[in-house]
């Protein structure tokens, strides 16, 4: 007897976790090549704002369709939960990619590629879930303390990420490349506090729809997002003698 949707996206989720596992031991030895870290042996390249669009905009989409085509009503909660995701994605997909000053940047096509199969296959699972699979949020699912926690998590995440990357994008002037190092904001205690907001963010997003998709989601996004916070602490202080000593790579006072 063949598999029942359902079932296909249970195993596949199973998968997903161990995915993320194998991903983040791969991302400690080999870091992703794109920004800072560009290297030849990739593949060929694209214009970096155009991979963001490209690797991005499937996020914003793909989770769209399901809703689309929900062969149930669509709970208030889940319509929610899509506003809270569109809210990060058509920043990341649409504006952020003009706001980073990355004219003559370059990334492989391979990443792009990469990024597009991760945000496929994260919308269907999150998406699906919500619209059809997985079980209904009752409308007072709102006023749940997990629902109303997980929101504010998510938001403060939000809020930080947004902040940092803007003083990140800042540092530069038009047309200029190079590196500086960040100050200000939540920089003052960690190197990477996008990443930080991030991981934040999406922790937050696991607790406020309270399902596996959602747990899953948090772990790519560490999965991705701690590795690389450790290479850029080590670059910054290979490459700046007068790096601060006491800021950490990601957790505040940690790590
Ligand atoms: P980075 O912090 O490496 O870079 C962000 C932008 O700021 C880039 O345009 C970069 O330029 C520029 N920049 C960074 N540091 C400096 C500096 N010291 N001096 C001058 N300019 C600087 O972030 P990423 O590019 O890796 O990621 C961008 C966003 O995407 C982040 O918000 C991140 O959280 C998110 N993201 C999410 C992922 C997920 O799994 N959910 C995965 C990857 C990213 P340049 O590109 O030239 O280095």
């Amino acid at each position: 007897m063949p598999m029942s949707e359902a079932q296909v996206h249970t195993y596949l989720l199973y998968s997903w976790f161990i995915l993320s596992a194998v991903v983040f031991l791969a991302l400690l030895f080999i870091t992703a090549p794109y920004g800072r870290h560009s290297r030849g042996g990739w593949g060929p390249t694209i214009p970096s704002a155009l991979g963001w669009v490209v690797m991005e905009a499937p996020a914003a989409l793909v989770i769209l369709v399901f809703y689309l085509v929900a062969p149930r009503p669509v709970s208030a909660a889940a319509w929610v939960f899509l506003g809270l995701w569109e809210l990060h994605y058509i920043h990341r997909s649409f504006i952020y990619p003009f706001r980073a000053r990355l004219a003559g940047k370059t990334m492989p096509l391979s990443v792009a590629l990469m990024a597009i199969f991760f945000n496929g296959v994260n919308g269907y699972l999150n998406g699906r879930y919500f619209t059809a699979l997985g079980p209904e949020y009752p409308a007072d699912w709102l006023t749940d303390p997990r629902f109303l926690a997980g929101v504010a998590v998510f938001l403060v995440g939000l809020a930080a990420n947004l902040h940092s990357d803007t003083i990140l994008i800042n540092l530069r002037a038009p047309g200029e490349t190079g590196y500086k190092i960040p100050h200000g904001g939540l920089f003052r205690l960690v190197t990477c506090p996008n990443y930080l907001g991030e991981m934040v963010e999406w922790c937050g997003w696991a607790l406020l729809t309270w399902s596996t998709p959602g747990l899953a989601f948090a772990a790519w996004t560490a999965a991705n997002l701690l590795p690389r916070a450790l290479t850029h602490h080590k670059w910054y202080r290979e490459k700046f003698p007068d790096y601060p000593p006491r800021r950490r790579a990601v957790i505040p006072f940690l790590l």
